[in-house]
């Protein structure tokens, strides 16, 4: 567009119910991919069995053939960020892998991801973890909370610099995202504060909210299969994702059985069913 945001999709509750149901789905899928995370596995492996659980359920994937991508997850291990390719890696103990995913269900999408330490953790890696997932949190509150999108990016920076020990990255060159009947869409959703406070938030927004962390410099390079995202210094890097939409009454986080309960009370959120 040559003006302005391109235009957000507000949906209906009834296509957010659709969009939870998706998210179940892909939950479920999480589950299985993260639990086949051991030493000796390859990422195509966990490729298999994310897919089968999609297929089982009826689901699309909206990762396989997005511009040209040939898998179901991206698999991104140690100082991979994001977008790797599964294929004929083998996991080894102490690797640090974010499993990314998705699945459509009637035309709507859901989208989340995952960061799982293969058998023996670095205490180092366990920290990043989970602090990238507790940013995630805390950046879903900021939904419920908040008045603008750009709350969120401010809630995750906040939390990020305010954490003892190491200083954590946030990375810039990937952010969140609006989601509904496609993946990506409107609008941007960033990860660290900026003097710009984004859109409104209101009812029928929903976004998938994705911090993502390093152990080192900010700086990525695209690999030459023009996909995996790396480190340029190399540093261990962390995802977590999950998909969220504000209704009337609240906000559910689509791809959490729980809608998100269990994290966000410690937060003082309660989230709300969608009606
Ligand atoms: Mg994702
Ligand atoms: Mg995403």
């Amino acid at each position: 567009m040559a003006f302005g945001q391109p235009r957000i999709e507000y949906k209906t509750n009834a296509q957010m119910r659709t969009m939870h149901e998706a998210g179940l789905v892909l939950s479920r899928a999480l589950d299985a991919a993260v639990a086949a995370a051991t030493p000796g596995t390859t990422t195509a492996q966990l490729d298999a069995v994310f897919a089968a659980v999609l297929d089982e359920a009826g689901a699309k994937s909206n990762f396989l053939g997005y511009h040209g991508f040939p898998a179901t997850i991206c698999t991104s291990v140690n100082e991979e960020v994001v977008h790797g390719i599964p294929g004929n890696r083998v996991l080894k103990d102490g690797d640090i892998i974010s499993i990314d995913g998705g699945a459509i269900l009637d035309g709507w999408h859901s989208d989340s991801a995952r960061t799982v330490i293969v058998g023996t953790p670095d205490l180092e890696d366990v920290r990043l973890s989970e602090v990238t997932e507790e940013a995630m949190w805390r950046g879903i509150a900021a939904l419920a909370t908040g008045k603008f999108v750009g709350d969120i990016g401010c809630a995750v920076d906040d939390y990020v610099s305010s954490v003892q020990g190491k200083p954590l990255g946030i990375l810039e060159d990937y952010v969140g995202h609006g989601i509904g009947s496609e993946m990506h869409m409107a609008p941007d959703v960033l990860n660290y504060r900026t003097s710009h406070r984004g859109p409104k938030i209101r009812p029928g927004l929903c976004l998938a909210i994705e911090p993502m962390l390093v152990r080192g410099s900010i700086e990525t390079a695209v690999l030459d299969d023009d996909w995996t995202v790396v480190t340029t210094d190399g540093k261990r890097s962390c995802q977590w994702e999950h998909s969220v939409a504000v209704h009337e009454k609240g906000i559910w986080v689509l791809s959490a059985p729980d809608g998100g309960a269990e994290r966000l009370a410690p937060l003082g959120v309660v989230p709300v069913p969608i009606p």
